[in-house]
Order: structure tokens, then sequence, then C-alpha cells
């Protein structure tokens, strides 16, 4: 019999104990729990407590016997050209072996590692290695530069930290062991040893006898060598990932270990519907949350193979994702709209040009989905597009689509609906009563937050309830920061963070509805909105936009009247309360290397201030860009 999902949903939420019982089946325990939640000290919800398990135990010992031979991960890297798969039995050796050297080196049950690895089959083996100790993972994305780095050191004082000697991407070296130098050198509590994968790539960086460490030297070392699994409690943390927030210090986001295994586990099942065997291509790093939860632990949980993929997504050429979907079969892939746009810039031949027939449908996350992108895309395809909303903080998605349970439609736009499990609110930003239908509110989570998400902010439980729960006084409401609306027919959309927000004479707008304005004008591949100071209206909206045919708008009058096309355009879909006070030309946005537009920079720049911290951004050409759009706007 099948269940709608609107009494799944139900279900979750009115027998919370018998629907996250009947999820934690999915999952090997190694120790019964004793109860599935203890919600004795709100907001603070304990998962499975008594119970023992293993994330490293479940996404690899246990597939061992029905498929040690079936390829664990597919590794592609298009930037230096290697290729290979490791099947379940081989990444149990590796693993095996990466744990006994964690071991040697003094690693123990809650220490923390530090990986800071560019996107090698090792980064998979050190993060599995770790938890299948009892230790805890804090994986640093690699484009993170030496003071990022050393912040994070120092918040989780790792025992050892693992890393390489570069990374690539288009084509270039990026070397890591100076940055890494000089990390150590700014870090107040440095890791005794360090290890680092020597890829042959760069050479530079000093290497000192007492601490350093090369891994193919202790691989030799523990050739062979078995480790046991630490079973564990429940509730013990698996990992730590830093998240940016509003006061500038990272936020260690602290995730257990069973309820995470059970809401990954779940997750493949009702929302992605990825099943053993087959094959899921998350194009994500490992530094980030998508990475962690569908590049490594979900797709493994699932007796899946996982693509790790180093490499960007038009090189050799657009067709690149759509070849490795083919060669690998893929049948669950996970992007996001950032990467499609790029895409859109390019050839809609080459989504055709490969058989994508092991494709079932395509997941995008991690900042809103344009409607234009999201047609052009599922056109180009001819599969489902399904926008889905999370947050590093939850894990795994709030918001989304579930064909695992029933196949609903799809509005463009429109991330669906709340997740099993999450008691979702919108609420008035300041009386935190909820809004009713098509008004805008703020998206709330009601505790306890479901298996998954963050138990805590590492060492910092106080911080913890004061950011996440504190936004609502009197009501203890986990406020995602972000704006959302929800139809009559029960759909949210996503308007944007409340930190993002813009006034304009009095009237509120999200910068997203204007850039989906923007951008849904033929010529416009992307855009970004930023609000700046006006002293009549507060703020007005400032466009910067990118023109899919860059050559044929370098004549100031074409440009002129693309403007004042793109003005009309969002008269005409927003008002004129939403037009843009002018749009800027440019012909890349400043992003983050996980592909989000950097707002805050870009209007600090519109507001003639400096751009503050860009440890995160991508490629520096897109700030320089936006510097000199709006130096040449003010001289003229
Ligand atoms: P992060 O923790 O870096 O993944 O960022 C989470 C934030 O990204 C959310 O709070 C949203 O602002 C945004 N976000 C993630 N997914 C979506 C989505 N599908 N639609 C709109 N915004 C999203």
């Amino acid at each position: 019999m099948t269940e709608s999902y609107r009494e799944f949903y139900r279900r979750s939420l009115e027998d919370r104990d018998g629907f996250w019982r009947e999820q934690a089946a999915l999952i090997d325990w190694q120790r019964p729990f004793d109860r599935v939640l203890d919600y004795g000290r709100p907001p603070f919800a304990r998962w499975y407590p008594g119970g023992t398990t293993n994330l490293c135990h479940n996404a690899v010992d246990r597939h061992l016997a029905a498929r040690a031979n079936q390829p664990a991960i597919a590794y592609i890297s298009t930037e230096t050209g290697v290729e290979r798969t490791y099947s379940y039995a081989q990444l149990y050796d590796e693993v095996n072996v990466c744990a006994a050297m964690l071991q040697a080196l003094g690693v123990g049950r809650g220490d923390r590692v530090l990986i800071y690895m560019p996107m090698v089959p090792e980064a998979l083996f050190a993060m599995l290695a770790t938890v299948r100790i009892g230790a805890i993972h804090s994986v640093v994305f690699g484009g993170f530069a030496s003071h990022s780095l050393a912040a994070r050191i120092d918040d989780a004082r790792p025992t050892v930290m693992i890393t390489a000697d570069a990374g690539m991407r288009m084509g270039k070296i990026i070397a890591y062991r100076p940055l890494v130098e000089e990390a150590l050198r700014l870090a107040q509590h440095p890791p005794a040893k360090v290890v680092t994968l020597d890829r042959g790539l760069d050479r530079s960086g000093g290497r000192s006898a007492e601490r350093d460490l090369d891994y193919a030297v202790l691989h030799r070392e523990h050739s062979g060598a078995r480790v046991p699994v630490a079973w564990i409690e429940s509730n013990e943390p698996s990992y730590i990932l830093y998240t940016s927030g509003t006061t500038g210090t990272p936020k260690g986001v602290q995730h257990d270990t069973g309820g995470y295994a059970v809401a990954l586990a779940a997750s493949m099942k009702h929302i992605y519907c990825g099943g053993p065997g087959e094959t899921y291509f998350a194009t994500s790093d490992i530094g980030w949350v998508v990475g962690h939860s569908y590049i490594v632990y979900g797709p493994l949980i699932a007796g899946m193979t996982t693509v790790v993929y180093e490499g960007v997504p038009i090189r050799p050429d657009a067709g690149i994702w759509w070849r490795i979907v083919e060669q690998y079969k893929v049948a669950v892939m996970f992007s996001a709209p950032t990467a499609i746009r790029v895409l859109k810039k390019h050839d809609p031949a080459y989504l055709r040009k490969y058989d994508l027939s092991s494709l079932k449908n395509l997941f995008l996350a991690g900042e809103p989905l344009d409607e234009p992108t999201a047609r052009w895309i599922s056109d180009g395809l001819g599969r489902s597009v399904i926008d889905h909303y999370w947050q590093t903080e939850t894990g795994w998605s709030i918001l989304a689509a579930y064909p695992g349970v029933e196949v609903t439609p799809l509005k463009h736009g429109s991330p669906s609906f709340p997740a099993y499990g999450y008691d979702l609110r919108l609420l008035h930003e300041t009386t935190g009563a909820e809004v009713g239908d098509n008004e805008k509110g703020v998206v709330a989570l009601a505790p306890p937050l479901p298996p998954g998400c963050l138990t805590t902010i590492w060492g910092q439980d106080e911080r913890f309830v004061k950011t996440y729960f504190g936004s609502f006084p009197g009501k203890l409401m986990y406020s995602t920061f972000d704006w959302g609306i929800r139809d009559t027919d029960g759909y949210y959309f996503i308007l944007g963070r409340t930190d993002d927000v813009i006034n304009v004479a009095g009237h509120r707008l999200g910068t997203r509805e204007i850039e989906e304005a923007v951008c849904g004008h033929a010529d416009i591949a992307e855009a970004a909105v930023v609000g700046i100071q006006d002293p009549v209206k507060g703020q007005v909206p400032v466009a910067f936009a990118v023109a899919k045919d860059a050559a044929r708008f370098s004549d100031p009058r074409e440009r002129a009247a693309l403007e004042h096309e793109l003005l009309a355009l969002v008269d005409q879909q927003i008002g004129a309360i939403g037009r843009p006070a002018r749009v800027h030309f440019v012909t890349m946005l400043p992003k983050t290397r996980s592909g989000k537009v950097l707002r805050r920079s870009i209007q600090a720049l519109a507001e003639g201030r400096e751009p503050g911290d860009l440890t995160t951004l991508d490629d520096p050409s897109g700030i320089e860009q936006i510097r000199t759009a709006v130096a040449e706007a003010t001289s003229r």
C-alpha cells in the first residue's frame, strides 16, 4: 500500500517515536537504543540514547557480505587525469590502514582529526577512518586560506591533521603546504602531527622532522592492518563542520552519530530513491555539508557507488558531467543552481550528447533556484529537477519532494514541502506569531529537531541556544534565518536570508525576487541584487548582471538598451518598487567556492565600503569586476 506524503509527514510528527523507530531499522546497531528520543533538556535532543553504532561500520563493513566487489567509490579527476574505482573490499582495506595510522599517531576516541584535502579518495578514507575509531573529524574546505584554517584548528584543537601537497583547479596547481605552514604558525593549538599526501604536484612548504609525516610511508608501515570498529553511543559526536554566521566567528556545527546515520539512510530511501548497486553523483566538495552527507555517508550507507569528482563542470568541456552520468550509470545526481547557470552559458547540445537513461532525478540545493534555470535544465535533461532546501546545521533537507513516498507535482521555484520530522512554521519576524498562506515569514522549526540535525555548537552549548533559538522572545524556536512563504497548495518558497532582506521605502523585498525577474530576460545568465543605502527610500536595489553573450553588450548603447529592458521587466514582474536603481554589467559574480554569491561583499562595494572577509572567495576577478563597475558608474 502506498502512503501519501501528507499522511507520512503527519505520522512523523504525531507518532514521532514510532516513526523514527521504524527508520532506525535502516542501519545496524551494535547495542539497541533504550529510547527513541530523550528530550529532557530542551532544546537539546538526544536521539536513540543508549544505542551504540558506528558510521564507518554502516558505510563500509556491513556491505562486505553482499557487495565486496561492487565499486564503492568512482574517482574521477579531470584535473590530473586520474580515474579509478575502489570496491567496498578495497575501501575497507584503505580505511583500516588509515585507521591504524591514526591510532599509531595517538588519536583516540573523542579526539579531533582535521582534514584539509582536495577531492581525492584519501580524504574519504581519512573521514571514515576517523569515525571508525570513535574520533571526530573536522573537514576544512581546501579553498580556505591560512587564517580561516588557523581559526578552525584553534577551535577544534585536533590531535592530527591530514593534508595534501596540493589541489588542482582549472589546470592550475593550488599549493596547500605553504597555507598549512602559515596556519600552523598562526595557530595557538597546532596539532602535534601532520600527515601529508604527496600527489607529486608541488614541493613547496617546509616539512619538520618531528611533526610532518608522509601518507605513503605510513601507508606502507600499516599495510594490511585491521582495526576493529569502536562502538559508540548514538549521541557521541561524529564530526564538526564550521559555518559562518553573522558574527564573523565560525561556528563548529556538531553532528551526532546514530541520529545522523538514520537521517541519511532514511533520506536515501524517501527523498533520493538511491539503492544498493546504483550510483550517486553529488558535485559538491567534501569540505561542505553536502559532501559529508551525500558524497560520503549517505550513498555509502545505502550501499551505492559514490562519484568523487575533482574538476569543474566545463572542463574539458561542458559535457563532462553528462559523460560521467553515462559512463557510471548515475541514478541520482545532486548539484547546485549556480553550476547549472554556468552550464546554461554553454551549448545545450551537451545535454543531449550522452545516454542519460540511468538518471532518475536531478536534485539541486544551496541557494534559490530561479525558475528560468530550473526550466532550462529540466527541459534539457527531460528529468524532474527537485529543488530542496537545507543547511549545514540540519545535515539533510528541511524542504524537499519525496518521490520515495509519493511523486508529487513540482512547482518551479519551490522546494516543495517540509521534510518528515520537521515541525516547520513560518513566523512573524518580531512577534513570532504564525503567518498565513501567501504571507512572508521566517522559516522556523519547533524543537526537538529531527535526527541528523546539529546537536550543539562545538564546545559552546550556550551559543547554540542563543544563536538558533533566541530569535523569538518567549518561544523556543529554531530560526533558519531564511524568509519563506507558503502558497495555498502548501508549497513553500524560500525568499532569501533574513539578514539579506532589503527595505525600500518601508516595503520589504527579497533580493531573490528581483534577481529572478532580471534572470527571466533571455540575454541574462545570472544576476545579483543587493540593497544599497538611499537617503530618501532607506535602501534601493542595485543589480549586477551577467549577460550570456558579453561581447554583444560591449557597446554602451547596447548595454543601455538592455538595462532599460531589464528595468521594464522588473516593473512588469514585481512592480516599480522592486526596480533596481541601476544595472551594472559584469562577466562574472564574486562567489564562494561552493557557489554562493558574496552579496554582502557586493553590497559593501556598491556602497563604497571595503568588501570585508573574502576568505571563501573563489575567483578574485569577480570582486574586481564589481569594484570597477561601481567606480565607472560613479565617475560617469
Ligand atoms: P549552507 O549552510 O552553507 O548550506 O547554507 C544554507 C543556506 O543556503 C540556507 O539557510 C538558505 O539561505 C540557502 N539555501 C540552501 N538551499 C536552498 C534552496 N534550495 N533554496 C533557497 N535557498 C537555499
